[in-house]
């Protein structure tokens, strides 16, 4: 595994600014009662795109926040000029506290589980009802990464001039989930009343149609973007998680480019229950300890299932999740 780059902190800037050194630094550092609230919209190689009132300015960590991660939607205290001139050095100096954490799933490119976004309120599982067919597996990791995280789970099923909802709404009824429609040209004002107020985080498989949901909802989307690309100075990162203010400050929606999916390494077998409700209390009538893998082993989960209260397509999804979480 390639090794990370270290962070870059406040240091790094003031070296290359002022080669020298002649700039005498203060040992004592304010207490940072001054610090202002700002909002992490997007992070790069170490920099930080940071919403402050209603100023975004690129900021570095300070020293003293040592290796925690900041990431996007992270709550935090700055100091420094805050405006928009090219030499402001901004500083984080405090990380608070989260109510949510995202974490993407481990891949080829990273064996570990990160913590992506914080504080978001509602997961969008952005699907195609057809072209690509609804993904089930993908669908079922996501609800159980928000359930566990404590974020609220919302369906937008795309391309519903190409297929009926009904396939999936169903499947998913015993959640009784809030979904939302689309289809290109259509309106999207159901799918911007869920968003409303809240920070949601959107992931699909390419070719769902996201980018085109996001363009739609968020037009000056592509222009965020470009402010990601000049922060670091370079190529973006694809996979870096990119929040974007919607129109009229209702919300914020968080785009995860790249981000196949959300990591359920620390969620455990009985908390995975939460996105399967119908087989939950099928689940309680299995001996103590039972790994519900399979009839063999005294799971009466086939039991239940046979008896009506699910479907065998649910009971292979929940044993499926088990074995590859
Ligand atoms: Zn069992």
């Amino acid at each position: 595994m390639a090794r990370r780059p270290r962070e870059l902190d406040e240091d790094d800037v003031r070296s290359r600014a002022n080669p020298r050194g002649t700039r005498p630094r203060s040992k004592q550092r304010p207490a940072h009662e001054d610090a202002v609230d700002a909002f992490v919209v997007a992070v790069d190689r170490g920099r930080y795109l940071v919403l402050a009132g209603d100023t975004e300015v690129t900021a570095m960590r300070a020293r003293e926040l040592g290796r925690k991660s900041i990431v996007v939607g992270d709550r935090v205290g700055v100091v420094g000029t805050i405006d928009d001139s090219p030499d402001a050095l901004v500083r984080i100096v405090r990380l608070d506290e989260r109510d949510t954490v995202l974490r993407r799933t481990a891949d080829d490119n990273d064996e570990h589980e990160r913590v992506i976004v914080a504080n978001a309120d509602q997961l969008v599982i952005v699907s195609a009802l057809a072209d690509p067919e609804p993904s089930f597996g993908l669908i079922d990791r996501c609800l159980v990464a928000a359930l566990a995280a404590g974020i609220e789970p919302v369906l937008c099923l795309t391309k519903s001039d190409l297929a009926s909802p009904q396939l999936v709404t169903e499947r998913y009824a015993a959640l009784d989930l809030p979904a939302v429609t689309t289809h290109r040209g259509g309106s999207l004002d159901a799918l911007r009343d869920l968003l409303i107020g809240h920070v949601s985080v959107l992931v699909g498989h390419s070719g769902v149609g996201k980018s085109t949901l996001i363009n739609a909802l968020v037009p000056s989307a592509d222009r965020a973007t470009g402010v990601v690309s000049a922060i670091g100075k370079g190529r973006h990162t694809s996979s870096s998680a990119v929040a974007l203010r919607l129109p009229d400050d209702a919300g914020w929606v968080i785009d995860t480019p790249g981000v196949r999916s959300f990591g359920l390494a620390h969620v455990g077998p009985d908390d995975l229950l939460w996105a399967f409700p119908d087989l939950e209390d099928g689940a309680n009538l299995c001996l103590p300890g039972c790994e519900h893998l399979s009839t063999e082993v005294g799971c009466r989960l086939d039991a239940w299932v046979a008896d009506g209260h699910s479907t065998p397509e649910r009971l292979a999804a929940f044993r499926q999740l088990l074995v590859s979480r």
